[in-house]
């Protein structure tokens, strides 16, 4: 592993234009439970079920309690994790441009990486499904679900539910960075979900590097993925950044 992180030190400190695709994994270590995979808080529901557009138009009250409430105790708690950290370290170093992140958490900001691409949204901003106001989700109160907008109508979290679009200014830029991109590192996404997992074969395609971060293998590896740096993103970007660091003293 130590050898593998050295190669794509060697990689990235020649490169002034990588992209970072991040997914859930990357914030496990922050205490966000991933959908897929090992979990506790989603081992005891589905949250695919729940985090579909149509059962939230169907009873808002119940994915509120389910799935909404829990997620917001998980994410108010959640701090920014060594990943997180070694991506701003990168950015600092003029190496990496740009984060495009599956995740809701605000965790990459809050490490203070400043150009982010959230192409699932934000669960900090809930949204009326009516007047479309939109609300600090740290200000809501939960006494009763949903919580009700002034004017009545039910807030969500302005995220994208399964079953909904990417917003098209993300979907656009995103495609445009990763086909423009020297290099793409892929943290902690099990690269399923499209259109997001379809970067890496985008940024591949127009002879970008692919370096992934994942403990476990996914659809990329040994196809896409050039290097695959197996472990949790924690350990491996702080040895990376610090090598790249070195690299550039
Ligand atoms: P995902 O499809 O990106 O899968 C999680 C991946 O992380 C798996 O490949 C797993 O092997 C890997 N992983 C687990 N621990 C890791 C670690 N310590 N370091 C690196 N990788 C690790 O994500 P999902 O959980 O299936 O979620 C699907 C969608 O749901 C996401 O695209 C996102 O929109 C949303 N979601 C967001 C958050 C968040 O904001 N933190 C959390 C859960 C789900």
């Amino acid at each position: 592993m130590e050898e593998l992180i050295r190669q794509a030190a060697g990689i990235l400190a020649a490169k002034r234009n990588v992209v970072a695709l991040t997914g859930a994994g990357i914030s496990v270590e922050s205490g966000i439970p991933p959908f897929r995979g090992k979990g506790g808080l989603w081992e005891k529901i589905d949250p695919m079920q729940y985090a579909h557009i149509d059962a939230f138009l169907k009873d808002p009250a119940e994915v509120w309690e389910v799935l909404i409430k829990s997620m917001k105790e998980v994410l108010d708690r959640a701090r920014p994790n060594a990943a997180h950290q070694a991506l701003y370290r990168l950015e600092r170093l003029g190496i990496l441009k740009t984060i495009i992140t599956q995740n809701v958490d605000g965790l990459h900001q809050a490490a203070g990486s400043t150009d982010v691409i959230e192409f699932h949204g934000s669960f900090a901003v809930q949204r009326c499904m009516d007047c479309q106001a939109s609300f600090d989700t740290g200000s809501l109160e939960l006494d009763s679900l949903p919580p009700l907008c002034r004017c009545g109508g039910v807030l969500r979290p302005d995220v994208v539910f399964f079953g909904e679009m990417i917003p098209p200014n993300h979907l656009k830029r995103s495609q445009l960075l990763s086909a423009a991109c020297e290099a793409m590192l892929v943290i902690g996404t099990s690269a399923t979900v499209e259109p997001a997992a379809y970067m890496p074969v985008i940024a591949k395609r127009s002879g970008a590097v692919i370096i992934e971060i994942n403990p476990e293998p996914t659809p990329l590896t040994g196809e896409i993925t050039d290097l695959a740096l197996m472990g949790k993103a924690g350990r491996v970007m702080s040895r990376l950044a610090e090598q790249v660091e070195k690299l550039m003293a």
